[in-house]
């Protein structure tokens, strides 16, 4: 063990650095704990060139709502778990471990879940008890590094580079990361340590729950290869499905194929796909994150066909987004809406909005007009609206400001300010009541936000639904 003033041995430049703070127990010397074998491992490792250019770790809690259900009620532990809304129509948010033997997994239909387990324990959702316990996690990984970028809820990179002398090698690392978080919210997560983030979110995905998986630098190509490319970050079915009518299954086939021919095939996307096959991923971790999207969806109770019940969502969902992008002080340039049929077929239309809004009543008015074009498709089981291509307000609106009548804006803002006052929904525009068969529902709406930029959302479900709101 390091002993406090083995601690203090360190040079100026590295607690400057590191900012260590006394969190939910996590205590600088606990942060520090080495066994000898530890130790010996980092003098090894510093004394030899075995540094990594980069060291990036991609946390990712375990069946994260199922685990903080399963946290605050012993009597759910041990038992299939899927947090979800009690209502055939839901989809499952997170089936815990024990449900996934049986076939459980995220954004299954609660019906089709619970055919497959029938003893499962269905447990509403509780997302401000999910946004405390992330907020208490995302403050470890604080204590491991001044560079954290958080994905979602339960999932974030942490750059760990330079963080040898205080931390040991990436194993010693990531156990000391695990360790912590456990310490702090009783919760596993996995880890995966490579050199650069593309690396390091496969490995973690690799082996999970309470996994802890080390892709060496210098192996990284040959770890790789064997992988299959559905395992690259942004392949989804559709381009695992072009890769694969090209000869190319797995990361090593694609490694190895003419880059130029990929080029001439898949356009841009074929050289960065060859990049990451090959290891080679700039992408730094950052910070302060700028925001894709921020989105809104529901999967219905009664499936909707005509305008007007799709309307009565489309304004719902266009007033939330609206009012977090004023709380964020973020505009947008893009509207998107996704409908799902009652087939399970996803269509989205887009359009650009000139100029961008943060308004609900413009992303609403956009937002009709691109449903109106999928229309033919119904009926429709979920109604989904986006903002996309966000920017800082302050950027470029001046001239702007005139642009919308500021009634309109004064109009929403006091929405905001009484909704968050006393709860959201309080005060609903009296359009927004059931009429014309629309019924609401009690499925809870899935406020989502996204880092990916729209053109490398690959237009699948599974990556609409599982990319987008990290529910995982
Ligand atoms: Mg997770």
């Amino acid at each position: 063990m390091f002993s406090s003033g083995q601690v203090e041995d360190l040079g100026e430049k590295s607690r400057k650095r590191y900012n260590f703070k006394n969190f939910f127990g996590v205590s600088r010397n606990a942060a520090l704990a080495k066994t000898d074998i530890e130790q010996r491992l980092l003098n090894m490792n510093t004394a030899g060139d075995t540094r990594w250019p980069h060291i990036i770790a991609h946390a990712d809690m375990d069946a994260f709502y199922a685990s903080v259900e399963q946290l605050d009620n012993p009597e759910l532990r041990g038992k299939p778990v899927l947090v979800g809304p009690r209502s055939q129509r839901g989809v499952v948010l997170t089936a815990s471990y024990e449900a996934r033997p049986f076939g459980c997994g995220s954004a299954m239909s609660i019906a089709e879940a619970m055919r497959r387990c029938p003893h499962a324990v269905i447990v509403p959702p509780r997302f401000e008890r999910y946004t405390k316990v992330s907020a208490r996690i995302m403050r470890v990984f604080d204590n491991f590094s001044p560079r954290v970028e958080p994905l979602s809820l339960d999932e974030a990179f942490i750059d760990m580079s330079g963080a040898e002398d205080l931390f040991g090698p990436p194993a010693a690392m990531g156990r000391r990361i695990k360790d912590a978080v456990r310490e702090a919210t009783g919760l596993n997560v996995t880890i995966g340590l490579a050199s650069t983030k593309h690396v390091a979110k496969i490995a973690s995905a690799l082996h999970k729950p309470d996994g802890l998986t080390v892709v060496e630098h210098a192996e990284t190509r040959a770890w790789l290869a064997p992988l299959a490319v559905k395992r690259i970050w942004g392949v989804g079915p559709k381009m695992e499905a072009r890769l694969h009518a090209l000869g190319l299954k797995t990361i090593g086939d694609l490694a190895r194929s003419d880059p130029r021919t990929l080029a001439l095939q898949l356009g841009q996307h074929g050289t960065h796909l060859h990049d990451l096959a090959n290891g080679r991923d700039p992408q730094q971790v950052e910070s302060s994150r700028r925001e894709w999207s921020i989105g809104s969806e529901r999967t219905l109770e009664q499936d909707v066909s005509t305008p007007e019940q799709i309307e009565v969502h489309l304004r719902r969902a266009a007033d939330r987004v609206s009012a977090r992008l004023r709380n964020k002080r973020l505009h947008a340039r893009g509207v998107r809406v996704k409908l799902k049929t009652t087939s399970f077929q996803l269509h989205s239309r887009q359009a650009r909005l000139d100029p961008a809004t943060e308004l609900g009543e413009v992303l609403f008015r956009a937002s009709r007009n691109l449903a109106a074009q999928m229309i033919r498709f119904g009926p429709f089981r979920l109604v989904g609206l986006a903002a996309f291509d966000l920017a800082a307000v302050e950027a470029d609106t001046q001239l702007d400001l005139f642009a919308e009548p500021p009634r309109q804006n004064r109009l929403e803002t006091t929405l905001d300010k009484l909704n968050s006052r006393f709860g959201r929904d309080t005060l609903k525009r009296a359009r927004d009541l059931e009429r014309n068969g629309t019924v609401m529902g009690t499925a809870p709406t899935l406020d989502f936000r996204s880092s990916l930029p729209p053109d490398e959302e690959p237009a699948s479900d599974r990556s609409l639904e599982g990319e987008d709101p990290g529910w995982d």
